[in-house]
């Protein structure tokens, strides 16, 4: 776990400028790592894919969460220099993963809506990616609706590229942007993945579930499978699975955590199953 050490809003603006120049050493010094949180299958209960969670081992504070750092980081553009970092530690988590249970697992990575607008960074992570041979049928790409709601064409191109090569796009954060239902015809999603924020109140608040059944039914008749994420109980667990979501991501199947402790978590004899359905 981490902690979640929030910048306060009265920050001067000498306080944030000390942020960000701890976070341009941190970022010299390496302190950026990626945890890794499974998605699994209601289907058979199986390990879908992991996705990897930025966080700062910062040196006095202990594992800091994204909330801290993450608009300073993407604001500054100095997020571009973690991008190895992140297709080293995806990679290594997806073999060993992959070897422990005998089959392919995918790893989901984040992608802010800065970075899909900028040609050269999506020309330099395809590259980045064949030079790894990290194959693209286990990379799934999450973006944000934020990202939909600027000028489409450069993040378009690259999303059609890497999923011709393989690769899945998933809508993250579902419902609680900007974009409109127009996107999800405009681009082919392979996953939607539903906000906690909906997921927390189906059991009280009727609204909450009905928005989630319909979200379902929408994602289903555009042929998209959908994650609801946050899911943190055996009530939530039920609801989802009785209105046909195929997949969870939850503290009830798994916290956020180094990739050793991940795998170690996962027993091969049981294909890495994690649910029984
Ligand atoms: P996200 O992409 O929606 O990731 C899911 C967040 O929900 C994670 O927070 C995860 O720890 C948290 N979560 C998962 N299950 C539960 C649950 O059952 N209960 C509760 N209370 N929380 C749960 P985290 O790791 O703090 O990340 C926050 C956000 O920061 C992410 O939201 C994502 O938007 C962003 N982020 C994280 N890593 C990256 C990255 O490498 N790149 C970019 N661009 N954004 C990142
Ligand atoms: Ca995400
Ligand atoms: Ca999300």
């Amino acid at each position: 776990m981490y902690l979640n050490w929030v910048v306060p809003s009265y920050w001067t603006t000498s306080e944030s400028l000390q942020l960000e120049n701890e976070i341009r050493s941190a970022v010299e010094n390496g302190e950026f790592l990626f945890h890794f949180q499974p998605v699994v299958s209601l289907w058979n209960g199986e390990l879908y894919c992991c996705e990897a969670l930025m966080r700062w081992q910062h040196p006095e504070k202990g594992l800091l969460a994204p909330e801290v750092f993450l608009d300073v980081l993407d604001d500054t553009g100095l997020i571009t220099s973690i991008i190895d970092t992140l297709l080293d530690q995806a990679s290594n988590h997806r073999e060993k993963l992959s070897k422990k249970l005998g089959r392919d697992v995918a790893v989901s990575v984040n992608l802010s809506a800065r970075l899909m607008n900028d040609p050269a960074f999506c020309r330099g992570l395809l590259k980045r990616l064949v030079a790894r041979e990290f194959p693209l049928e286990s990379l799934v790409l999450e973006i944000t609706e934020d990202t939909l709601t600027r000028e489409l064409a450069e993040a378009n191109e690259f999303l059609q590229q890497a999923k011709n090569l393989g690769a899945k796009i998933a809508l993250d954060d579902f419902g609680v942007g900007q974009a409109s239902l127009s996107h999800l015809r405009q681009f082919p999603f392979d996953l939607v993945k539903i906000d906690r924020d909906f997921i927390s109140n189906v059991h009280s608040d009727a609204n909450d579930a009905n928005l989630v059944r319909a979200i379902i039914q929408l994602a289903h008749a555009f042929g998209m499978q959908v994650v609801a994420e946050g899911v943190e109980t055996e009530q939530q667990l039920a609801f989802v699975r009785a209105q046909g979501c195929d997949y969870i991501q939850g503290y009830l199947v798994g916290v956020p955590a180094d990739s050793g402790q991940v795998v170690a978590c996962l027993s091969a004899g049981r294909n890495g199953s994690l649910l029984a359905t």
